[in-house]
């Protein structure tokens, strides 16, 4: 048997003909930079995004360098968040010429410890930019008291949590300004980079708005000095034909989510910890089902030599990457960070994935830890 760790081709054949006529709608219209199909996109996720303004732009790391230019964020100020993510969450703080400030993670749910972010803050702070990783929300309402207490911006790198929920709010409508990707691995995929940002702020989404576009209203007139972070009016029609699907994937991603819980709670397989759902008034979107285990390498080439596709997200936390040297931080100083990046594992979870695939993906792992 073969388990991909994604099989996007299996969300695509059905969506062809929708997919295909949709560029082939933006291909006869030759309207590719902005226009109605972006209009329509950003009109049809802010429902989504439960936010009042939902900016289209060219990716999730343009999204949150974008979030960090609207708020005026550059040298001199600190911008505190985990040390634990995808490159772009920190590697933007550095681009605008802030310093990225790290802290350790929940060891549970793999985002950032609201306790350690606390301890973090200077006078320099300006923000706080918390990441809902793998699918789960951050601490919000935590987030949200230390930012009022300290009078901080909050950020929410909400990349991989395209419909998460907690406290009953939707994120990347909690904090001031939400960033998202549609990279092809995220839930909400298109046909190469995109992403999003969300704000209910209307003087945010102004300078946002403006920012996207080299600062320029009307054209050739710079009230900023921003960049091209437009989203494609081809990605936008992509984009479009998928969203309607968006909540029944998710919800499949959840029941494979339940399915492998149940398979592994039958399989007995102590050696593995599974994910955290914290549940209550949250609702996880599995954009990752990642476990902890111990000899993970040697796990993850046996089951390689299966057939299954694995990943691990992810292998270096933040402080110890060569090009953040210069901040000073040493191996030891984030221990719970440290000790997820030697142990993760993120297993198949997409929505496509079979009862029969699960299965086999649990029978392969039992069998590792006791042959
Ligand atoms: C994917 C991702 C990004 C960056 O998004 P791109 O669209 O790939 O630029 C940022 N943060 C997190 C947590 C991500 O997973």
């Amino acid at each position: 048997m073969n388990v991909p760790l994604l099989d996007l081709k299996a969300q695509y054949a059905p969506l062809r003909s929708d997919l295909l006529d949709a560029v082939t709608r933006v291909a006869d219209s030759q309207q590719f930079i902005m226009g109605p199909e972006v209009e329509a996109f950003e009109r049809e996720i802010a429902l989504v995004t439960d936010t009042t303004y939902a900016l289209g732009v060219s990716s999730g790391t343009d999204a949150l360098l974008l979030a960090l230019m609207a708020l005026d964020i550059g040298p001199g100020d600190e911008v505190v968040t985990s040390t634990f993510s995808f490159f772009a969450t920190a590697g933007c703080i550095a681009r605008v010429g802030a310093k990225p400030v790290l802290v350790d993670i929940d060891p549970e749910t793999f985002n950032i410890d609201p306790v350690a972010a606390a301890r973090a803050c200077t006078r320099r702070t300006k923000a706080l930019l918390p990441v809902h990783l793998f699918g789960q929300s951050a601490d919000m309402s935590a987030i949200l008291a230390l930012a009022d207490e300290f009078k901080l911006k909050v950020i929410e790198d909400a990349a991989q949590a395209i419909g998460t929920r907690e406290h009953g709010g939707v994120v990347g409508g909690i904090g001031h300004i939400g960033c998202f990707s549609f990279f092809p691995s995220k839930n909400l995929g298109g046909f190469g980079d995109g992403g999003l940002v969300s704000t209910n702020n209307h003087e945010l989404a102004r300078r946002m708005r403006l920012l996207r576009n080299h600062g320029q209203e009307p054209k050739y007139y710079h009230h900023l000095i921003g960049g091209n972070f437009r989203l494609d009016a081809l990605q936008a029609a992509v984009l479009r034909v998928k969203l309607p699907h968006l909540a029944g994937w998710t919800e499949a991603r959840r029941a494979n989510a339940a399915r492998y819980r149940k398979l592994f709670a039958e399989a007995d397989v102590p050696e593995i910890t599974l994910p955290v759902d914290r549940g209550g008034d949250g609702y996880h979107i599995y954009n990752q089902f990642v476990i902890r285990a111990p000899r993970r390498e040697e796990l993850r080439a046996h089951l390689t030599a299966a057939g299954i596709g694995t990943e691990v997200y992810y292998p270096v936390p933040f402080h110890l990457q060569q090009c953040f040297a210069h901040l000073n931080y040493k191996a030891g100083d984030f221990p719970h960070a440290e000790k997820a990046a030697a142990e993760v594992l993120a297993l198949p979870i997409y929505p496509e994935l079979t009862d029969g695939q699960q299965a086999y993906v649990v029978d392969r792992i039992r069998a590792f830890y006791r042959e």
